[in-house]
């Protein structure tokens, strides 16, 4: 089966196909020719994973999925959410992003959140969402190197390391990304 993965972020396509059983190959984006940067212009995580993948299928034909990720922070009413990006700015720099969560809670007792994706999967003239959470704490300050976006301070409930402190492999296992990519693997099985 061969599926647009409607993605241009190295590190979450090599996280994905870890994941995948060889029957399902995903075409990239380059793949396909979309070299054009797709628009992610809702307000909400589901709205941005269906618009990333409408696109590709009204604009090139193909079945495809897209995600969309959020952090959710529960002391900040669910910020940064949707635009976690870019929390600190269009710079979309990690550590700026990072430093403007810690300052916003600096004076918070709850630190809990959870990173939440969506995956908006088209297939087949027809369109099914998965959503996975991971939850987990903020920590005061950055640990770990591996990984990407907020992993050094986000702490998995029931770890007692950052994600950035964990294995690509144990992370995959846990993830937000991991939880809504299996819903989607289990999807794709039963649909052969
Ligand atoms: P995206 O929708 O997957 O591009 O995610 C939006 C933003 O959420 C990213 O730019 C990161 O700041 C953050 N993010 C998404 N997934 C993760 C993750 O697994 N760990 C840490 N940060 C993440």
């Amino acid at each position: 089966m061969k599926l647009v993965f409607a993605s241009n972020n190295s590190n979450k396509i090599i996280e994905i196909q870890k994941m995948l059983p060889d029957n399902i190959s995903i075409l990239s984006l380059e793949a396909i020719g979309c070299t054009e940067e797709i628009p992610e212009m809702a307000d909400t995580i589901e709205g941005n994973a269906i618009l990333k993948a409408n696109y590709v299928t009204e604009k090139y034909g193909y079945d495809c999925f897209a995600d969309d990720t959020g952090l959710e922070v529960e002391a900040l009413n669910g910020e940064p959410g949707v635009y976690s990006a870019r929390y600190a700015g269009e710079q979309k720099n990690a550590d700026d992003n990072m430093d403007k969560l810690l300052s916003s809670l600096e004076k918070s007792e709850n630190r809990n959140a959870q990173f939440k994706t969506v995956i908006a999967l088209n297939i087949n003239g027809k369109q099914q969402l998965f959503t996975g959470i991971a939850n987990g704490t903020i920590i005061k300050e950055k640990k770990g190197t591996q990984g990407f976006g907020y992993d050094p301070i986000f702490q998995p409930t029931a770890y007692s390391e950052t994600f950035a402190e964990l294995s690509i492999a144990v992370k995959n296992k846990i993830s937000h990304r991991a939880k809504a990519t299996q819903q989607l693997i289990a999807f794709l099985n039963e649909t052969e």
